[in-house]
């Protein structure tokens, strides 16, 4: 139902981003970023937020707008200005989630500084971010109090074991004066969160002392009133835009970390990621070597019980002895049934229902149970802990104890959920992909146990799309083959009638600014030495006639890269130091080198793989040529992109066409978008994979990128 306040709220966005283009320097009116101003202002104002007058509504108005955004509309300006000004008109709250650190660090440094100060009405703004990376103080100081850092009860979890002598001794050593330093930075202003530590700790440093749900007393904390997370959780109580990101977003909704999502209005940019990282989120796993922490979980919970007179079940010791055989068998068989049946040292094995079941089923049942067991002990005491510390606010022993229990919760929560998922039949396991994985350190050989949901659109229409009520969902690749169809299917958003779709053109000029040239290759990409031999051939000959400026090459594996590299040298030695490989050295670092060769008129080469063809900016002359080695598949042996495949092709799809082609199609139009970043920006792509126009599938691949004239080169 249409709100009286919805043309207003339009009105004032628009005026908001009017304003903001009228006033910011180097800014001017861009159609396309007003198109998009428009569906981000509709969107915003026609949803119902909240409970009026107390009342939960029945059925609530609501909008949400997926907008396609070419590079180069600035999409960024168009809902911020719009989304600041009607969320505050409308005494609610913007939410702007983003996948990647780079773009929060846009938003946060440069975008919404700027349009704050050019807006009519002002607006705060502050960035959330996950607890982990706040320091507990409570465990912080518990942690520098210890002389040696020995094991006791207090200390669950933290991997490796630490007999304290030689290496080990000083390890601790280390690790307890950086806790020390921690403590000394808290005193001089530190405000608690890593990432204004001058140097990034190590993960192993960081971990023991890192905020963490499970171990957290809240308002019983001796240290509560001083918390850098709940510090920084006040702060974002009283600011108008909250930046965060999908992770944080997806975990949040069910733990009110981030606003009421029926209360404040959301945009979610880099939207593709969403999907991803929804499967992400609820995926489990267990880890099945690294059991250290099981040995100490019966004398925790018996020395919490006695120190609370609660009575526990006599099944402890034995629960966590089961369990505990339990998961070595499962270590074991996986052992000699999958690792010795020739599976690469480190690597993945995606698990049929008939190993799940037949091979792995008892154990797992015993797994199951008896976490289950000790997890309902774990409870028991903390709902008594949590009654005594509402009783005794600040004592340090009843939240060192809770904090104990804690240390160990999540790996039976692990275990009990993931063996729970693998366990599933029927409908459940069809929707589920199982599998494990191997890793080498040295002589040791880490396995464990996974289980992932498939299909993301379930769960995003769940638990995210079943409490939104105004989002725009944003990015530059959102169409696959020039539709919305695979997106809205994986984001959970097919079907639904409140959803648009909108594709706002970018201001650039593809036809005269870019080409496509298809070099045909003699080899056919499926026979894949000879192909990835020709191709290493030609691009060494393309780079070789690179007289200044910038290339990017993209490539789908390492392997047919390193073969690459091996031919510019062989074509010619000086060549191959015009070559830049990713992963040689940090990824900013190897930029600013690239930038400093073309800025010295040089020519230089990037070779990159899947990650470097989306996030990736190479601006201007960094960029003039792009090759595409081959057309971006997905990886097959990927376990949960085969379960996909066997699924659609159950439910009569088929998975080529509708699964893998528009995520090949997603992909490189991500790949394609790194030539022309700017609206002076020129870029030859040259794709050496000839399917792009030979196949029909390639031709609808071809027809989702945007209008470049396209040549083809056939081989001599
Ligand atoms: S309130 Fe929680 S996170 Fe903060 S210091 Fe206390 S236990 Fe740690």
């Amino acid at each position: 139902m249409a709100h009286e306040g919805d043309s207003a709220w339009e009105g004032l966005g628009l005026h908001a981003y009017d304003t903001v283009v009228g006033r910011l320097a180097g800014f001017r009116p861009r159609e396309g970023q007003r198109a998009m101003a428009q569906e981000v202002a509709r969107a915003l104002s026609r949803c119902e937020l909240g409970e009026p007058n107390g009342e939960r509504l029945d059925d609530p108005a609501r909008a949400i707008a997926v907008v396609q955004a070419g590079t180069g509309v600035g999409k960024s300006a168009a809902y911020i200005a719009v989304g600041a000004a009607i969320a505050k008109a409308r005494s609610s709250r913007l939410l702007i989630s983003t996948s990647t650190i780079a773009l929060q660090s846009q938003l946060m440094e440069k975008d919404l500084p700027a349009i704050a100060a050019a807006s009519p009405e002002s607006f705060t703004f502050a960035l959330a971010k996950g607890r982990g990376r706040y320091v507990c103080k409570d465990k912080l100081l518990r942690h520098a109090l210890i002389e040696t850092a020995s094991q006791d009860l207090l200390d669950f979890g933290e991997e490796p074991p630490a007999p304290a002598t030689g290496a080990a001794a000083l390890a601790q050593e280390q690790r307890v004066s950086f806790y020390r330093r921690l403590v000394d930075a808290i005193g001089a202003g530190w405000d608690g969160d890593r990432d204004t530590l001058d140097t990034p700790p190590a993960p192993e440093d960081w971990i023991p002392v890192a905020a963490e749900r499970h171990t957290c007393t809240v308002k019983a904390c001796p240290q509560f009133d001083d918390c850098a997370y709940y510090r920084a959780r006040r702060r974002l109580a009283d600011v108008d835009v909250i930046v965060a990101n999908h992770d944080l977003l997806l975990a949040s909704v069910n733990a009110r970390v981030l606003p009421e999502l029926s209360d404040c209005l959301l945009i979610v940019d880099e939207a593709h990621h969403l999907p991803k990282k929804a499967v992400d989120q609820f995926a489990a796993s267990m880890d099945l070597t690294r059991l250290r922490w099981l040995d100490k979980v019966p004398k925790a919970l018996s020395q919490v019980s006695s120190e609370l007179s609660v009575t526990l079940p006599d099944a402890i010791e034995p629960a966590a002895s089961e369990l505990r055989a339990a998961l070595a068998e499962l270590a074991r068989l996986l052992m000699d049934n999958v690792h010795a049946d020739g599976l690469a040292a480190d690597g993945v094995h995606r698990l049929g229902e008939v190993e799940v079941h037949e091979l792995l089923g008892e154990p797992l049942r015993v797994v199951s149970v008896h976490a289950a067991t000790l997890m309902d002990a774990a409870n028991k005491l903390a709902t008594e802990l949590r009654a005594r510390m509402r009783d005794n606010p600040g004592s340090t022993r009843l939240t060192a104890l809770f904090a104990a229990l804690g240390g160990f919760v999540p790996h039976l929560s692990a275990a009990r959920e993931a063996s729970e998922s693998l366990l599933a039949q029927g409908e459940a396991a069809r929707r589920t992909a199982k599998w494990c994985s191997f890793d080498t350190d040295g002589t040791y050989i880490g396995i464990r146990l996974h289980a992932c949901p498939i299909l993301p659109g379930d769960l995003l229409r769940h638990h995210l799309w079943s409490r939104v009520r105004g989002a725009v969902l944003t990015s530059a690749t959102i169409t696959s083959c020039g539709n919305f169809g695979f997106f809205l299917r994986e984001g959970g958003l097919s079907g639904d009638p409140d959803v648009t779709t909108t594709a706002v053109q970018s201001p650039f000029d593809y036809a005269r600014q870019g080409a496509i040239v298809v070099r045909q290759t003699k080899a056919s990409p499926k026979e894949l030495a000879a192909f990835n031999a020709e191709v290493a051939q030609l691009l060494a000959q393309e780079i070789a006639q690179l007289k200044q400026g910038g290339g990017l090459a993209l490539f789908t594996s390492r392997r047919h890269m390193e073969q690459a590299v091996e031919a510019v040298g062989a074509l010619d030695a000086t060549l191959r130091e015009r070559v830049l490989v990713q992963g040689a050295r940090p990824r900013g670092a190897l930029v600013a080198e690239h930038a400093r060769r073309v800025q010295a008129g040089q020519p230089s080469v990037i070779m990159g793989l899947a990650s470097f063809g989306e996030g990736l900016d190479l601006p201007g002359d960094l960029c003039r040529e792009l090759w595409i080695t081959k057309l971006p598949f997905g990886s097959p042996d990927d376990p949960v992109g085969e379960a996909r495949a066997e699924f659609v092709e159950a439910s009569g799809g088929n998975a080529f066409a509708d699964l893998v082609v528009p995520e090949t199609g997603v992909r490189l139009l991500q790949w394609t978008g790194r030539g022309i970043r700017t609206e002076t920006d020129t870029a030859r792509i040259t794709i050496f994979d000839r399917r792009i126009t030979e196949q029909a599938y390639g031709r609808r691949i071809l027809a989702g990128l945007p209008p470049y004239p396209v040549e083809v080169v056939k081989s001599d």
